[in-house]
């Protein structure tokens, strides 16, 4: 069927050794991923040869950077490419966070670029979609993130998108301890799967990974991972304690 993956995604945290003592204190739990299942640790960019390296002996992880540049080289100051990426063995990145897009102006635009650049280098992005309180609040939200599909993914061709993993991640519930309730989760995710199928058909749709990101821990990640259109999680705060991520990963 389709891949099931626990993402962590450290966002700005730790040192270079508290990462490296993370990923071994994961390793040192001895996990047996079944069959299509994935761990990724999404670290800030300076660790991420290094997470690469000590990853490297373990079938099932790979290691993924939170962001790259829209653009392919050159003049840009700070940016880090894709091609970078793929220099040192980058697997997935993560693209259009909600951090992203609110603290840096990354527009749908730009992130269909940011897309475009990933598959271009043979790294698969982990895109991220999802709607803030507001639009929550006022039931719109199946329209606002197939808006964020439609103009950041939907331009890729069917080859293209295979390589896509989607994240929906509700802004109200990143960081704050408000989960989305399993029905709700499996609600969005249930729509946003009918709309890859309505542009690329049943067959492509049922292989999507669509992961659910916003306050996961190790007392609803079980629940969240039952629904059926849930196939595992992006996870920011609980994947800075290692035994925290470990039990999150069990429940997949
Ligand atoms: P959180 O973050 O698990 O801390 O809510 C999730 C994310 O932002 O990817």
């Amino acid at each position: 069927m389709r891949k099931k993956i626990v993402a962590g995604n450290w966002k700005m945290n730790l040192t270079l050794a508290q990462g490296e003592q993370l990923i071994n204190d994961i390793l040192q739990a001895g996990l047996k991923l079944g069959e299509g299942q994935e761990v990724v640790v999404a670290t800030p960019f300076p660790y991420l040869t290094k997470a690469k390296s000590l990853l490297k002996n373990y079938p099932g992880f790979f290691v993924a950077a939170q962001n790259c540049a829209s653009e392919k080289s050159g003049a840009y100051t700070g940016e880090v490419s894709a091609e970078m990426l793929q220099s040192i063995n980058v697997d997935y990145v993560i693209l259009g966070h909600s951090e992203r897009r609110e603290y840096f102006q990354e527009s749908n635009a730009i992130l269909a670029k940011k897309v475009d650049q990933a598959l271009a280098f043979g790294i698969k992005p982990i895109f991220c979609c999802g709607e803030p309180l507001n639009i929550r609040e006022a039931g719109t939200q199946n329209a606002f993130v197939a808006k964020q599909l439609e103009e950041s993914i939907f331009h890729l061709s069917a080859e293209e998108f295979k390589k896509i993993v989607i994240a929906y991640e509700p802004i109200w519930a990143i960081g704050t301890g408000l989960t989305a309730s399993s029905a709700q989760a499996q609600d969005m995710h249930a729509f946003i799967r009918s709309q890859v199928a309505a542009k690329y058909g049943n067959e492509i749709a049922l292989h999507t990974t669509i992961l659910y990101g916003g306050s996961a821990k190790p007392g609803n990640a079980a629940e969240l991972f039952a629904c059926p259109d849930v196939d595992g999680g992006l996870i920011g705060g609980a994947s800075l304690v290692a035994a925290d991520f470990v039990s999150i990963i069990q429940k997949l």
